[in-house]
């Protein structure tokens, strides 16, 4: 098993891995560039903000009875003829699918994008099944062919270029394929194509789960989320338990909001309504339909301060905004989720050992509160976690002494007025010095930047003498 980058490296060290790369610092920011402002664009003159306000209210009244609304999911389910399976953690959502799949005699399997599915780590075991397992996403395709990692929730390859794309797919054609979009995709529906019609079982994620109707919804842009769903003859979709709405009404509101923030779309090209398995008389669907219920550290969260975050919809459009984000990228974060949603959900899933340092990893701009479409409070809970941190003891002893002596000093007046008279005398010699990048740990910061000469009279003080 290849080692866990979270634990094997720290967030800068992993972070200087990727500014190394010239095309991906290039790269992201022009890919989100382009989706934040296709949204802006397709919701001129609607109320956007108007919809977010119910998306929030949609998820917040969810969560508030959680168990109610998955209760009445799975009594749905169950009458459409699926069957309900509840994973407290990834190994026994892990556990439930091996197990589909070797009560079916299966031997291959195809998927859907999903992220929960890589939150569980799915695919290596499945494969130590035996099974043969074909990611048929285009993006997740060529990660799968790769050997590596999606570094955004609904774009996995914006860190590749396309001549990567393309030696990637020449290396499985056994050929050179020509360096056009269009011919690459056109080689990789090919070899997909074969894959869905070979299939036993498709496995997919699900954006939504309907609860009035017992309906898993999932918003796609390529076809593969309809093949892989209907033409193998066992359908498993693994759901976050948060990702259940109550109504179809709902539905309405989230769908607008999924797409718009994640693409930039009103509506996504499929958008597909699963109620169950193959009817009698019907042509085609599948024979079985499963839903495995994936908790994996969401119940826990529930009444607690961090308990907004499981309105997260995972549209991706916060990492679109995030300045770290825009030039790390997501693998900087280590672990399946990057940017300001991965850098909260991380440490709440894996604890504050493995993934604690990643609230770090933010400027607090709140860019990512202004464009949650369900307008989780990022900043807020990042602050949070960093309290958390600190009051776990969890963060480095300088880190801790640095904060403990920075609320000593700004807790009195007359400390404060010492403090920033020393600390702008000690700025201005060094900055007359040219000495700005060996200013400590504030020197890094200063090599990229010109830090602002303190003024020889603090602003305050004139405003005492002008009273
Ligand atoms: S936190 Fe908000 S913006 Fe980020 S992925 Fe979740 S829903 Fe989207």
């Amino acid at each position: 098993m290849s080692e866990d980058p979270l634990t094997s490296s720290t967030f800068a060290e992993r972070a200087r891995v990727q500014l190394a790369k010239p095309f991906l610092r290039e790269a992201v920011p022009r890919a989100t560039d382009i989706a934040v402002r296709d949204l802006r664009e397709r919701f001129a003159g609607h109320d956007y903000d108007g919809l977010r306000e119910l998306g929030r209210e949609i998820r917040a009244r969810t969560m508030a009875d959680l168990e109610d609304a998955l209760a009445t999911l799975t009594d749905a389910l169950v009458a459409n003829g699926i069957h309900v399976h509840h994973a407290a953690d990834a190994a026994a959502a892990r556990e439930h699918i091996r197990r589909i799949c070797r009560e079916s005699d299966a031997t291959r399997v195809v998927k859907v994008k999903s992220m929960a599915t890589e939150e569980i780590a799915l695919n290596p075991a499945l494969v130590a099944d035996g099974l043969e397992v074909t990611e048929t996403d285009l993006g997740e395709y060529v990660v799968q062919l790769d050997g590596d990692r999606p570094s955004h929730i609904i774009a996995p390859i914006i860190h590749k270029t396309r001549a990567e794309v393309r030696e990637t797919l020449s290396r499985v054609a056994g050929r050179e394929l020509p360096d056009d979009a269009s011919e690459l995709t056109d080689f990789a529906r090919e070899r997909l194509r074969d894959a869905f019609m070979d299939a036993d079982v498709g496995i997919s994620g699900a954006n939504f789960g309907v609860a009035e109707t017992g309906t898993i919804v999932l918003v796609t842009n390529e076809g593969n989320g309809r093949m892989c769903t209907s033409m193998p003859r066992i359908h498993i979709a693994l759901m976050g338990i948060e990702r259940v709405i109550p109504t179809l009404e709902d539905l309405s509101v989230m769908l607008p909001l999924i797409t718009g923030a994640g693409t930039g779309q009103l509506i996504t090209s499929y958008v597909s309504m699963l109620s169950g398995p193959r009817g009698e008389g019907e042509p085609d669907g599948p024979e079985a339909m499963h839903v495995v219920l994936l908790d994996n550290g969401r119940r826990a969260l529930l009444g607690t301060e961090y308990q907004e975050v499981l309105h997260c919809i995972r549209c991706g459009a916060c990492q679109n905004v995030c300045p770290v984000y825009r030039q790390v990228g997501g693998h900087a974060y280590g672990w399946v989720y990057g940017g300001p949603i991965g850098a909260v959900l991380t440490p709440l899933f894996l604890g504050t050992e493995a993934g604690g340092e990643l609230p770090q990893a933010s400027s607090l701009c709140g860019a990512c509160d202004d464009i949650c479409p369900v307008k989780i409070p990022l900043h807020d809970l990042l602050l949070q976690l960093r309290r958390t941190r600190v009051d776990d003891g969890a963060a480095p002893w300088r880190e801790r002494l640095a904060a403990e002596l920075w609320a000593w000093a700004w807790s009195s007046p007359r400390r404060y007025r010492v403090v920033t008279r020393i600390g702008g005398g000690v700025v201005r010699v060094m900055a007359a010095a040219g000495l700005m990048s060996s200013l400590g740990p504030l020197g890094r910061w200063a090599r990229g930047r010109t830090i602002p000469t303190p003024a020889r009279r603090p602003f305050h003080s004139r405003g005492e003498r002008d009273v």
